[in-house]
């Protein structure tokens, strides 16, 4: 094992597990492949879209083209959806769930899956399918509109006041938004709204601008503009399709958080009671419910706060405890949660069962699938209610049901999930002698400075630990920051960094390591991959090591091979 200086690493003494929450921005998706899709459902709703008044029949640029498979790629050219279509007759689609008088299920689908209008007449076909069910719909922002929205938050500090218009992103934002609007043919009290909170959001850059400073508070505000766009635009759609529905902001159905703006937390005891009450005292209990994901408000402040990147998931299954469906679905891009992150490898398939504890170590780690908090709210639930990973694009497959509980007497590795750019950090006392506190006083450090740490190794003496610099995106803990808080050891410990590492976790049947590792090393040491650190034995279903981050990617395609055979 390489040496990182300090005694680390099996047999270092104690070695622990720390999971904790990281709500680094989702990379781009690489691939810019087409997903299957359901033909014949792609023509019926060609005809049932409604004509966008005078609109005109030729190619208008960034708009995606019906009736082709949808793709997780930003429009393509082509006719506008609603200029396509063949007349303007509605068509009514039959309503879901109509026969039901509560709500039986939540689906979630993310920004991927509401990327443009062609991606929401998409989602709206998948909720009119599954007639039985009377759902209650969460969205996300449309496509990468979050991202789009915290870029502008940033630029709007180094522009004039007057200038916010121009920026790029604002102007992208403008235009999908306005480009769903025209070609889902809405109505106009709904165009007057999404008008409305586009002049809004330019407000608010405006005064981000003058004053200069974009507080966590007023980058929640910003951000919140994806996911009140989106609702109010696709309840807009179901409605003119002929399915009753009805816009939310997660407040006004009781969503309450704690005042951590930029990832607070739902504040359960309040939450479940006011959304229950709120959606059982509705006039009209056929109405979907369309609720915008990723948002509350904040217990003290009362003002919009968010709940961590890909906090829409956590959404879902709050509102699915709160109701007590049996399942809640969350409708991603892919067949459900995969044996490792289809990106690096292609091979990748569906893992069909979870239980709580594997989903949540595996979002702790950094598997983009799902929020590291969506599992809370279904243990609240005691057990009753399953979260299911289905795929927009492959609506019928089964996905992957996550459960409290499954027969792990067969599992041996589940998943395989990578966390990049991690460092290092060594810190060592200069006393050198067995000291009474020691570690207590390092950690009240990382409390102190509001770090958490993924995997840690001890001695007597020292203390390693990885430290993910990317966990927030406004507090990024950079060299700069990585030196103040190496100062506040002076005097009695000496504290290095190293850079450029990687975790790889493995969600795995911990009962059966030894079998695990010996695969592990022989795999690796057959690529020549050092490993730097391990942990294993605090979780029961997961392993956890350090290498290099340069071969992070070598590494979880040769695990993957000598466990999956692709
Ligand atoms: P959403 O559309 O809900 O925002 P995300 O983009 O956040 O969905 O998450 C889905 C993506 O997560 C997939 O497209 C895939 O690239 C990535 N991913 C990473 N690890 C896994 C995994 N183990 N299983 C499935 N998907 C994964
Ligand atoms: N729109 C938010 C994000 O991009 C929340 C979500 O998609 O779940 O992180
Ligand atoms: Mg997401």
């Amino acid at each position: 094992m390489e040496s990182t200086g300090c005694p680390i690493g099996v047999g270092a003494g104690l070695v622990l597990h720390a999971p904790r929450a990281d709500f680094r921005d989702p990379p781009p998706k690489p691939s810019e492949r087409d997903l299957p899709t359901n033909q014949s459902a792609r023509a019926k709703m060609a005809d049932a879209l409604p004509l966008r008044p005078g609109a005109s029949a030729g190619p208008a640029p960034g708009r995606a083209r019906r009736g082709r498979p949808l793709s997780s790629r930003p429009p393509r050219r082509g006719p506008r959806v609603a200029a396509a279509a063949a007349s303007d007759v509605q068509r009514a689609r039959r309503a879901p769930g109509q026969h039901l008088k509560q709500i039986s299920t939540v689906y979630k689908f993310g920004g991927s899956s509401v990327a443009t209008a062609d991606h929401m007449v998409e989602v709206a076909d998948i909720v009119c399918s599954f007639p039985d069910e009377l759902p209650c719909v969460v969205l996300s922002a449309m496509g990468k509109t979050t991202n789009q929205l915290l870029a502008a938050a940033d630029m709007a500090l180094s522009v004039e006041p007057e200038a916010v218009e121009s920026i790029p992103p604002v102007r992208d934002i403008e235009a999908l938004h306005a480009a769903a609007v025209a070609d889902l043919g809405v109505d106009q009290a709904t165009r007057d709204q999404v008008g409305r909170l586009l002049a809004e959001l330019k407000m608010l850059l405006r005064g981000i601008s003058i004053v200069q400073e974009c507080t966590p508070r007023a980058r929640d505000s910003v951000i919140s503009f994806g996911e009140r766009l989106s609702t109010r635009i696709f309840a807009a759609l179901l409605a003119r399709e002929g399915v009753p529905a009805r816009q939310y902001d997660a407040w006004d159905l009781g969503f309450v958080s704690t005042d951590e703006f930029t990832n607070a937390d739902v504040i359960f005891d309040a939450t479940l009671p006011a959304i229950r009450r709120t959606l059982s005292e509705r006039d009209a209990p056929g109405e979907v419910p369309v609720v915008t994901g990723f948002l509350a408000h904040g217990a003290n402040t009362g003002a919009i706060t968010t709940l961590g990147r890909g906090g829409s998931d956590l959404t879902a299954t709050t509102i699915g405890a709160a109701l007590g469906v049996d399942e809640v679905q969350v409708w991603k891009d892919v067949d459900g949660v995969l044996t490792t992150d289809p990106r690096v490898v292609p091979g990748a398939y569906t893992v069909p069962l979870l239980t709580f504890d594997e989903a949540t170590e595996l979002a702790y780690y950094g598997a983009q699938v799902l929020h590291p908090q969506a599992m809370r709210p279904a243990r609240l639930a005691d057990g009753e209610l399953g979260v299911r990973v289905k795929n927009s694009y492959n609506r019928y497959a089964t996905g992957t049901l996550i459960k409290p509980w499954r027969d792990m007497s067969l599992a041996l590795l589940t998943s395989i999930v990578l966390k990049r750019d991690v460092t290092l950090v060594d810190i060592a006392s200069t006393r050198m002698v067995g000291q009474h506190g020691f570690l207590a006083r390092v950690f009240e450090m990382f409390g102190r400075a509001g770090i958490s740490v993924d995997v840690v190794a001890t001695s007597e003496v020292s203390v390693s630990t990885t430290l993910d610099v990317n966990r927030l995106w406004t507090h990024k803990v950079v060299d700069s920051e990585l030196q103040q808080f190496a100062a506040g050891f002076e005097g009695w410990a000496d504290v290095t960094f190293r850079r450029g590492s990687a975790i790889v976790s493995l969600i795995c049947n911990v009962e059966r390591s030894s079998e695990i590792l010996e695969r592990v090393f022989r795999t690796l040491g057959a690529e020549g991959i050092n490993v730097q650190m391990i942990s294993q034995g605090a979780s029961k279903t997961n392993i956890s090591f350090l290498i290099n981050d340069s071969e992070a990617e070598r590494a979880a395609r040769a695990l993957h091979q000598a466990f999956f055979g692709q």
